[in-house]
């Protein structure tokens, strides 16, 4: 519960306005305090509204739509093939952008957090410079500071080209062209969410990967169906396959692949993708000023209530740690500006959902099976299948799973992966569950709405007691 304390006297200042950096400043301001949140852009947004979540999610929906068109042919219904009109898809796009991003510019106004254009440097624990984006300087006070400066996509140093043939995650999400053929180096969710988008409106995409999976991390019979359905809609998936060499010609990006699978060791490319993680953006001018600590992967260092070594400076988001999710930086902004105010508070979740918006969509919370296996931990695992699904079947995915990850002695439910169409949606019941410590029994006892995917998460505590209507699993002795 959220009290209302002295925090009024406090004035706060938010490094970056991504989702960590305004939902600290929003629930400050809320409970009282004094704000001021500087960010280059013209209005909060960070890296999630302006180059993410959300602009991918918007062209992923483009690419579902096309594929649902394509695919309705089984149905009896033809369609021609789309014409993509692509100075329109980018509109659209940013349109969106901005409805959201102004909305969060109003919110701002209307809690009378000083938004300020520009970059912030520290001069000590408590001084900040401000560099505007009209030009102007100034150098202000405050009694604490968040820092939500997010991260940046990494780069391979010996692969980087300066050219717009060679991509980033930001630049493949302006859609300034659809390549012929694009190869996303990097099998984890960013490449081939947009890999997905890129072989949507045409293009011919191949996707390579130095580990023997794609989503490395992800339980591997949550990625079988997804792999099996890359496999259709990319030109070609390369496995524990680097690329070691990268090289600029009149028509394209020679590529050199290394590794025991290669069949071709060299291809062309008319773009490259280079998806290969993020890092944090911890370098801040002035940083070594104060007693903050940057661990040796350069994440801000924090404890559970985001506070840094230096008292006066919280850090919240892409910054402090893995993983790089909106939601978790949402939460730690929040329980930050909490912790300033002085509430006993601490970010110490149970589970963090992962979604991976393909198609098929993949999503986990809790513990996973990897990590059980990992840890050596006794688990019990009980999957459903949604071929035996009425509603997987009526919308014609029945390549999904939904499995719960369950402690055999207390039948508590740990963990919970889905994957299927809607996964994403799908996965706040787990989420809910198992931070309420729900128990097999009581998922297998809530009624659920026929007939929807979400039965699947029921059908599968029902399959935990052997016992589920819709397939026969009995329980071994
Ligand atoms: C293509 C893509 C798709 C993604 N999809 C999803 C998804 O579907 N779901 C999900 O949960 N996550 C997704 N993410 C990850 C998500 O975007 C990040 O986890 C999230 O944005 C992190 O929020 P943050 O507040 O830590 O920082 P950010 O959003 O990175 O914002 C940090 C802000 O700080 C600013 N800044 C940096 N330094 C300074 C400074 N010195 N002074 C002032 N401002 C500064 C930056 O310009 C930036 O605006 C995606 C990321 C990408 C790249």
């Amino acid at each position: 519960m959220i009290f209302m304390t002295e925090a009024s006297n406090l004035h706060i200042a938010v490094i970056g306005a991504g989702p960590g950096g305004y939902a600290a400043a929003f629930l400050a301001a809320d409970l009282g305090m004094k704000v001021t949140l500087i960010d280059p852009e013209q209005n909060p947004g960070g890296v999630c509204l302006f180059r993410g979540c959300i602009p991918s999610k918007a062209l992923l929906h483009v690419a579902k739509l096309i594929d649902e068109s394509r695919h309705a042919k089984n149905w009896g219904v033809d369609y021609a093939d789309p014409k993509i009109d692509l100075p329109r898809l980018r509109s659209w796009k940013e349109g969106v952008i901005k409805k959201l991003t102004g909305g969060l510019g109003v919110l701002s106004k209307q809690r009378k957090v000083e938004y300020t254009q520009g970059k912030a440097a520290f001069e000590n624990s408590t001084t900040l410079r401000v560099a505007r984006s009209n030009g102007t300087e100034e150098q202000l006070t405050f009694d604490r500071i968040v820092i939500a400066t997010g991260s940046r996509p990494a780069v391979i140093p010996s692969l980087k080209l300066e050219t717009p043939r060679m991509m980033d995650s930001t630049s493949a999400l302006d859609l300034s062209e659809v390549p012929g053929t694009l190869l996303v180096i990097g099998g984890g969710y960013i490449g081939l969410e947009l890999g997905t988008v890129y072989a949507a409106l045409g293009c011919k995409v191949s996707v390579v990967e130095m580990l023997p999976g794609l989503l490395p991390g992800a339980d591997r019979d949550l990625v079988l169906p997804l792999h099996k359905r890359m496999e259709k809609i990319f030109d070609s998936i390369l496995l524990n396959t680097t690329v070691a060499a990268v090289k600029e010609e009149s028509n394209g990006i020679r590529v050199t692949f290394d590794g025991p699978e290669v069949k071709e060791r060299e291809s062309l490319f008319d773009k490259v993708l280079m998806s290969v993680g993020r890092k944090p953006n911890s370098e801040i001018p002035g940083l070594e000023k104060t007693q903050v600590k940057v661990t040796q992967r350069g994440f801000i260092q924090v404890n559970k209530q985001l506070q840094t070594d230096d008292p006066a400076i919280y850090a919240v988001g892409d910054v402090v740690g893995e993983p790089m999710l909106a939601h978790k930086a949402m939460h730690e902004g929040r329980t930050a500006a909490e912790a300033i105010a002085g509430h006993k508070v601490a970010f110490e979740p149970n589970a963090i959902p992962a979604v991976v918006f393909t198609d098929p969509e993949i999503a986990w919370c809790g513990l996973t099976e990897t990590q059980a296996q990992k840890e050596n931990r006794e688990i019990k695992v009980a999957r459903f299948p949604w071929a035996a699904s009425g509603r997987a079947l009526t919308i014609d995915r029945t390549e999904g799973m939904t499995k719960l990850i369950v402690d055999p002695q207390t039948e508590r439910v740990l963990g919970v992966g889905i994957v299927g169409a809607g996964a994403g949606e799908l996965i706040a019941e787990g989420v809910l569950a198992i931070e309420m410590g729900a128990l097999a029994k009581d998922i297998a006892l809530t009624i659920h709405p026929h007939p929807t995917l979400s039965e699947t998460v029921m059908n599968s505590a029902e399959v935990f007691f052997g016992t589920s209507t819709d397939v026969y699993r009995p329980k071994r002795p």
